[in-house]
Order: structure tokens, then C-alpha cells, then sequence
């Protein structure tokens, strides 16, 4: 029996180990580090007579009747007193075994919320526990773990206690003195103790708010153990060996002499720091920030041609078949009569070109790979790469970044692009192990996009605005409404939307580009826009990332309160690229939800993607900012980047002294705070 039970268990992915490792416990020093949530005063009991309603108390009683009833619904109502008053227990789910524990006549002690009942004060889902009379309460605060369905409080804390009691390891120290004490940090078995058992007096507000100086210490060790991470990680790509790419200059000076603008101070700085790496034999892994319109795809294109002068091969990756597409064409263009083959490769090309591509890129004719995802596929080899360069990086899922690593890429220098900005103490801790290269300029004579938000309700008004526009000369993106739910709804809005802006437009031309239309129709329909030829482009947000139309100068984004912020601000980017003054419509619907308040405020008070990017963390929070939610790598669990800053500091510090001084220290905290897992999130 016991054994058919265990098997079925098993099966269902149920034992203890099961549970503990969806709580990322697979060692028992795991538990050391399974921190408390928040703890519970069980230190005193509270008379019957005195509880009130509106928090939780501790209570003890012998229990007078215990019965199942059923009306409204199923529950169990056990029901208690101390000699001068009673109380109701209610359970709503309950076990059999929780009925037959609480028989009349017995003592039980429990813990709870008090809320005022039908007859009087009761208690409601209290934990509880049977006992005899006179059991001693505990002297210290109860911790409250985070935990799963089928692990109870009550076994999580055992188990924590055991592994505090069992095994000294547990608890060892991994910092030296020298690191510690300077920095007045706690012992690392004083800290942790204090954690799971704080005494009665201890600051509940400065426990609660993970401002003691025991939290401290945890959280400075766990931002240690991602900074020593990251750094040993850079140390191992050091030792690497990609070929050396100083150029030649005969290519780049052409394109210099070829651009129709000259170049933003940020940009010749960025492009000296991008030179400087790929002449060196250390494989580059570079961040390029720069705000959406900075001019990141020159910057790109002057790095891919020392490259190729150089005697290698560059491959050019967008997350879309728009960008790649655009990228392709600016940079034929900008090459043309110049001695560099361009291969152009999409998922969605018809096989007999791709073929050819493919044969193109795999003989080394080819020097300059242009596409999509496609160019990270097993099928393409890249003989001579030298360079990888990686647009709006930040759009490319988790498992295309792990892939384009695996593919030996490592080897070769690597540039990643992304408009999204990411706030210092991100780039601090999660981007530690990266150089990282910043666009703060635009490029001059653009005008600021005058941003308006304004009501569903008043969407006629809008749209003789966008007629009034479009019959002065200027062009107009009309954005569907995001709908995350449903791709056919969306799709279907999109069409709906284009037929009834091309009836009430006429004569003006309205365009329709959306992500389920073939990249050949999505390109016409991009051309027809760019020549001119179309006033009004209806678009889901495949518009996004990084399309580029000088001429556009009005948006108008519907049911702008669906967006996220990195979203709206991107999108607002796409106007206000040309000369022309330009403005961003935010249709919104009432009622909206708190966030989506904040956010619209936070776009239409700021133009600076670095505010908005901060301001997305404060509304998000890390996890979300970073896409980690689908990637399962953990983040941190106890520091927080908005108000540990100082921390973030001393541990990278502290990290680069650990790695010089006590490298074996080192490798034991790693061991501590990763144990098993590969190593914190990496971009
Ligand atoms: P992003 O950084 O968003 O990728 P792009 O590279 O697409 O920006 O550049 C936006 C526009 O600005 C393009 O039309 C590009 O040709 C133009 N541009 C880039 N650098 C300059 C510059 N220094 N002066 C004027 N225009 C520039
Ligand atoms: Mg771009």
C-alpha cells in the first residue's frame, strides 16, 4: 500500500524532492538560503474574550464541537473556548485528517486572521496545532517561508531547522575577514540564523522591509555570488582566441566618405571603442545602447566592414523579416560598386535563393550574411566568422541567444544592439560581464515628438486630423490595438481597422502591414509607404523594432493602454525622424487600470528612453524588465536594484578583490549560492 502510493507519487512528480525543487531547493544548504517571506508573533496568546477583528492572533482553547456543514458551502466549523469566552475556527478546505484532529475535548492552539462572523468573532483557515495543556510558546518569531501546494509550513520549518542543525558546513563562512570587515557585514551563520529565528524584540518593520543588517548580508552575498559569476565568466571568454580584425580602413573610408550625414560625436566614440576590440585577439562581446533613432545601424555597418577588410566574414542578425529587410536594402545601398558580396537570408525565402545563399555564405563568397534568426540555423555555416552582429537583441527570445552562443559564435567578436535602454543598476549586475558602449545623442535637427492623450471617444476628431495631415504631405502610422490574447483578433481588428480608415480617408491611400501577411506583400506594402505612394500605414506592432521612415511624422497608437512602456516607446520612435515637427497620438480607453495610468503618464512626461526604462523597472520590476519569466534562470531573490544600489557596488568590488586574492574563497561562495545551476541570468 505505502509503497503503491510512493510509486503513484512519484509518478505525479509529488515527492519531497519534487516539491522542494520547484522551490530551487536541491541540496539540503538550499534550505539555508529558502529565506523567510515574513514572520508571525506566536510568542503570546491571546484571551478569547480579547481578540478583535482585523488581524491575526494567537489563540488557545479546548474545543467544544467540531462538525461539517454545508450551508452556504462545505466547510468545517470548529467551534472553541477558554473558560470565558468562545471562537469559531472555519476551515473552507480541509483534510479528514484535520477534522479527526480537531475532536472535542482536546486542546489546540491556533493562529490566525479575526474577522467579525455571522455570530461573533471567528477565525478563519487559522494554522493549528493540537496540544497539551501548558506547552510552552515559542521565544522567538515564527518564520513564514515561501512554499508550494502539498509542502506545509510546519514541515518546510523542520525541514530548515534540520539542515541549520546538522551539518556545520552549512553555515561555514565564505567571506574573509578582509572582505567583511571593512564592510561591517554580519557573519554569514549569524545572519542566517537570525533569518529563520529573529528574537521576540527584534525590528519587525526593518525584518519586513529586508533593511537589518542580517538581510544585508544575504543580499550583499547573493549580488556577490552573481558578480563573481559573470566576471568568471568573462575571464573564461578571455582566454579565447577570435582572429584579429584591425582593417585596412579602404572599405570604411568609403563609407565614410559616402554617409549623406556626418557622424555624432557619441557615434565616432562608440565606433573608436567597437575598432579598438576587434583588433584584439580577445573575443568582444559588446552592448551598444543607443535610444530608438541614434544611429546604431551605421555604427554596425562601419564595424562589419573592418571586419570584412580585414578578411572575414560578418553575419547581421533583426528579430523580423521587416528589419532584416530594411537592414539588407540601406546597407546594398551604402556598399554598392564596393568590393563585399552581401548574402540576404530569411526563414521565408524561396528555396532555390535560399540554396543559393546558403552555398554563397558557406564557399566564403559571401562576406556579409544579412537576415533573420535563419542565420543561426544548424543548416548555415559561417566558414570565416569573424563578427556577429545582433539588432534590437533584446527582441530575440532566450532560447535564439542560447543558440547563437552554441554555435560557436563565442569565438567571434560579437556586437549586440538594443534601443532599449538599460537603467545602471541593471547593467551593473546583469550585464556585468559585458563591455558596454552607449549612444547618448541624437543625430541633429530632429524635432521632439509632441505626445497627446487622448480619449477613445474622441477618435473622429483624430481621424480628420490624420486626413488634414496626409493632404499637407506628411504620412501617418496607424497602430492596431494589441490584442495578446488572440493573434486572429488582432489580425481581424487590423483588417477591420484598414477598411474603415481607407472608407473614411478616401481618396487617400491607406496601407496594411501585419505579422501574418508574406514577406513579400509585407515588403511591398513597407515600399509603398517609404516611396510615398501610401499616406496612412494601419500596422500591428510589427512596426516596432527599428523600421525606418523619414517621412512619417504623425502616429496614432489605439488602445495605447495596452502597451507596455519599452513598447510605446519604440513605437513613438518611428516618428519624428525627419525634419518635420511630428507628433504621437495615445487613444485610450476608460476605465484603465492603475498601470496603465502610470504608464501613459510616464510616456507623455518623458522623451529620455533612460527615464522610461528606469520608470519600466519601478512598474515591472526586474524579472519582467529582463524577459527571465520565460527563461526559468534565476534573478535575484533578495537584493532589489532599485534601493540596493550601494550594495551593487561594494559587491562588484569586493568580487574583483575575492577573484585576486582568495580565488578558492571565491569558488566556494559560487558553490554556495549556485550550487547546481549553471549561473545567474546572461544576456
Ligand atoms: P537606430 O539607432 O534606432 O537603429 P537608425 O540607425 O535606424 O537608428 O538611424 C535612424 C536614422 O538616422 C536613419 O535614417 C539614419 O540614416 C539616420 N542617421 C544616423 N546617423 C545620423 C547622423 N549622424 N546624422 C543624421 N542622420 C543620421
Ligand atoms: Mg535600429
Amino acid at each position: 500500500m505505502a509503497t503503491a502510493k510512493k510509486a503513484a507519487e512519484e509518478k505525479a512528480g509529488n515527492t519531497l524532492a519534487d516539491k522542494l525543487s520547484r522551490l530551487g531547493i536541491s541540496r539540503e544548504q538550499d534550505l539555508v538560503l529558502h529565506l523567510p517571506l515574513r514572520y508571525e508573533d506566536r510568542t503570546h496568546l491571546a484571551p478569547l474574550a480579547s481578540v478583535q477583528a482585523g488581524r491575526a492572533w494567537q489563540v488557545e482553547g479546548t474545543i467544544v464541537n467540531t462538525e461539517i456543514q454545508y450551508r452556504p458551502r462545505r466547510q468545517l466549523v470548529c467551534l472553541i473556548e477558554d473558560g470565558e469566552a468562545k471562537l469559531v475556527l472555519r476551515f473552507f478546505n480541509f483534510y479528514p485528517s484535520q477534522q479527526k484532529a480537531l475532536a472535542a475535548g482536546r486542546r489546540v492552539r491556533a493562529f490566525g486572521d479575526v474577522r467579525e462572523g455571522y455570530y461573533g468573532m471567528e477565525m478563519v483557515h487559522p494554522s493549528f496545532h493540537i496540544v497539551a495543556p501548558g506547552t510552552p510558546l515559542p521565544d522567538r518569531l515564527t518564520p513564514v517561508y515561501p512554499t508550494t501546494a502539498g509542502l506545509s509550513q510546519e514541515n518546510l520549518r523542520k525541514l530548515v531547522q534540520r539542515a541549520l542543525a546538522r551539518d556545520p558546513a552549512n553555515l561555514a563562512e565564505t567571506l574573509p575577514p578582509w572582505t567583511r570587515e571593512p564592510r561591517r557585514l554580519w557573519g554569514f551563520e549569524r545572519a542566517v540564523r537570525y533569518l529563520h529565528e529573529p528574537p521576540t524584540d527584534a525590528p519587525q518593520s526593518a525584518l519586513d522591509e529586508r533593511t537589518h543588517a542580517a538581510w544585508t548580508r544575504l543580499k550583499f552575498d547573493e549580488l556577490l555570488a552573481q558578480q563573481l559569476s559573470l566576471k568568471m565568466h568573462r575571464r573564461a571568454r578571455a582566454r579565447r582566441r577570435a582572429p584579429r580584425l584591425p582593417g585596412d580602413a579602404t572599405l570604411t573610408r568609403e563609407l565614410h566618405s559616402r554617409l549623406p550625414f556626418t557622424l555624432t560625436r557619441a557615434q565616432r566614440r562608440v565606433i573608436a571603442e567597437i575598432q579598438r576590440d576587434l583588433a584584439r585577439a580577445e573575443p568582444m562581446q559588446r552592448l551598444l545602447q543607443g535610444d530608438v533613432g541614434s544611429g546604431k545601424t551605421v555604427v554596425a555597418a562601419l564595424a562589419a566592414l573592418q571586419a570584412i577588410e580585414s578578411g572575414c566574414q560578418v553575419a547581421f542578425m533583426a528579430p523580423t523579416e521587416i528589419l532584416a529587410e530594411q537592414h539588407y536594402r540601406k546597407l546594398a545601398a551604402w556598399l554598392e560598386g564596393l568590393p563585399v558580396t552581401i548574402a540576404w537570408l530569411s526563414g521565408s525565402l524561396p528555396s532555390k535563393a535560399k540554396k543559393k545563399a546558403l552555398a554563397a555564405i558557406e564557399s566564403g563568397a559571401a562576406q556579409f550574411a544579412i537576415g533573420t534568426h535563419a542565420l543561426f540555423q544548424d543548416e548555415v555555416t559561417l566558414p570565416k566568422l569573424g563578427l556577429a552582429i545582433v539588432d534590437e537583441q533584446h527582441r530575440f527570445g532566450v532560447a535564439q541567444r542560447l543558440a547563437l552562443r552554441q554555435k560557436g559564435i563565442g569565438d567571434a567578436h560579437q556586437l549586440m544592439m538594443s534601443a532599449t535602454p538599460i537603467p545602471r543598476t541593471l547593467a551593473m549586475s546583469f550585464y556585468a560581464d559585458l563591455d558596454v558602449s552607449v549612444i547618448d545623442e541624437m543625430p541633429p535637427g530632429r524635432t521632439p515628438v509632441a505626445t497627446r492623450l487622448v480619449s477613445q471617444r474622441r477618435r473622429d476628431e483624430i481621424v480628420e486630423r490624420v486626413r488634414k495631415a496626409c493632404l499637407a504631405g506628411r504620412q501617418v502610422y496607424w497602430v492596431c490595438p494589441l490584442i495578446e490574447e488572440s493573434e486572429k483578433l488582432e489580425l481581424q481588428t487590423a483588417v477591420a481597422l484598414h477598411e474603415e480608415l481607407t472608407a473614411k480617408l478616401t481618396p487617400i491611400s491607406v496601407g496594411l502591414l501585419h505579422g501574418r501577411m508574406k514577406p513579400d506583400e509585407k515588403a511591398q506594402a513597407m515600399a509603398g509607404f517609404v516611396q510615398g505612394n501610401v499616406g496612412v500605414l494601419v500596422a500591428t506592432t510589427v512596426i516596432e523594432v527599428g523600421v525606418d521612415v523619414p517621412n512619417a511624422s504623425m502616429m496614432v497608437i489605439e488602445h495605447a493602454e495596452r502597451f507596455g512602456l519599452a513598447q510605446l516607446h519604440q513605437l513613438r520612435g518611428r516618428v519624428g525622424r525627419g525634419s518635420a515637427e511630428s507628433e504621437c497620438i495615445l487613444l485610450f480607453e476608460e476605465p484603465m487600470s492603475e498601470a496603465a495610468k502610470a504608464r501613459l503618464k510616464v510616456i507623455y512626461e518623458n522623451t529620455d528612453g533612460f527615464e522610461i526604462a528606469r520608470q519600466d523597472l519601478l512598474i515591472r520590476g526586474p524579472g519582467e524588465f529582463l524577459g527571465a519569466r520565460q527563461s526559468g534562470v534565476p534573478l535575484l531573490r533578495f537584493a532589489d536594484l532599485e534601493s540596493d544600489v550601494r550594495l551593487i557596488e561594494a559587491a562588484r568590488d569586493a568580487a574583483d578583490e575575492l577573484l585576486r586574492r582568495e580565488p578558492a574563497a571565491a569558488g566556494a561562495h559560487l558553490q554556495r549560492w549556485l550550487g547546481g545551476r549553471e549561473e545567474f541570468i546572461k544576456v
